[in-house]
């Protein structure tokens, strides 16, 4: 009998869709696809839990720049009424508690696998399907899934090239800082972009 290998991956049951990361734009495309339009669908993160940025950086001071209101999720009358923010603008852990929220509130997790990161993603023309490789952190094991429809959400910066406080300076208003010699980066990709006024400072990287 042929051993299973990490070559040799297992393959799960064909879904309609996949969708990488579990933070803000994974857990919504979660919550569309499969409760408003009644797809099968699952998510993978490669993060131990949800909240995507708000789950990877967690250092001193960590908090949204912007209203966090403006975090707040629009699809759901009853969630906006039932959830109150404690600051103008939330530390990391209230937006990451927030997210959590969200996840069971509609009862996401579910469908979410965690410590599991997506590998590779190859489209066959022919069948017009996606077949994902993903692999598990803890277990190392390497499994094979196909859908219709692949959906990235893996955000761009969540995991920051560097250090807060050493070689990264988190900075609201770059207007009030000495940029001379940095590299700067926007780090907004939600409906912030519009105004993004928040950067991150980079030197000597
Ligand atoms: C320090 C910091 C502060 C920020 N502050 C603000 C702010 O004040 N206001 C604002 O609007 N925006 C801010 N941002 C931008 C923030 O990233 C977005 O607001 C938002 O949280 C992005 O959500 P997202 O779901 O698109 O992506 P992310 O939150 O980046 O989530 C993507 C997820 O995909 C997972 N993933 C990636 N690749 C794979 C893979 N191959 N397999 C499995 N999982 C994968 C990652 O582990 C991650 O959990 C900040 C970003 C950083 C880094």
């Amino acid at each position: 009998m042929k051993q299973e290998t990490s070559a040799s991956p297992k393959f799960d049951r064909p879904l309609d869709a996949v969708v990488v990361g579990a933070g803000f734009s994974g857990l919504y495309a979660l919550y569309r696809l499969r409760d408003r339009l009644g797809l099968h669908v699952r998510v993978y993160e490669a993060g131990g839990g949800g909240g995507g940025t708000w789950y990877w950086n967690r250092y001193p001071g960590a908090r949204c720049d912007v209203p966090s209101y403006s975090y707040s999720y629009s699809f759901s009358e009853e969630l906006d009424q039932e959830w109150r923010w404690s600051e103008k603008c939330s530390p990391q852990p209230e937006i990451e508690q927030y997210l959590n929220h969200v996840t069971d509130r509609f009862d996401l997790r579910r469908d979410i696998r965690f410590n599991t990161r997506v590998m590779s993603a190859t489209y066959d023309e022919a069948s017009r399907v996606w077949t994902l490789g993903t692999q598990d952190s803890g277990t190392d094991e390497h499994r094979s899934v196909q859908a219709r429809f692949f959906i990235s959400a893996a955000g761009l910066l969540s995991r920051l090239p560097g250090r807060i406080g050493e070689n990264i300076a988190h900075v609201p208003y770059f207007l009030l800082c000495n940029i001379h010699g940095y590299v700067i980066l926007t780090l907004a990709n939600t409906a912030i972009t519009s105004f993004s006024r928040q950067i991150t400072l980079h030197k000597n990287l």
